[in-house]
């Protein structure tokens, strides 16, 4: 099973870099926007490094828990992620 997770509406990110410390297996600052965005092998399109789809990706089960915790700190509320097809935040 897996995880998915998303960033979203990513514009309203501030930066801030709690997920990063929460999650860095998942969560990491984009070097020219300054946003966060989802680790690249975790993407839809993980080689396209610059033009790939950021703000979304498919992570393993075990993430789950610091996924979890970023979404719960982001001052912002803009990190959502699901298991099985159910939303959990
Ligand atoms: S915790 Fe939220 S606002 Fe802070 S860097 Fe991550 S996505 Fe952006």
């Amino acid at each position: 099973m897996t995880i998915k997770v998303w960033i979203e509406p990513r514009e309203n990110c501030i930066a801030d870099m709690v997920c990063v410390s929460l999650c860095p297996d998942v969560f990491q600052m984009n070097e020219i926007d300054g946003k966060a965005e989802i680790v690249n092998k975790w993407r839809p399109d993980p080689d396209k490094k610059e033009q790939g789809t950021r703000s979304e990706g498919t992570v393993p089960d075990e993430l789950q828990d610091c996924v979890d915790a970023a979404s719960q700190s982001c001052p912002t509320q803009i990190i959502h992620y699901s298991k099985d097809g159910q939303q959990m935040h």
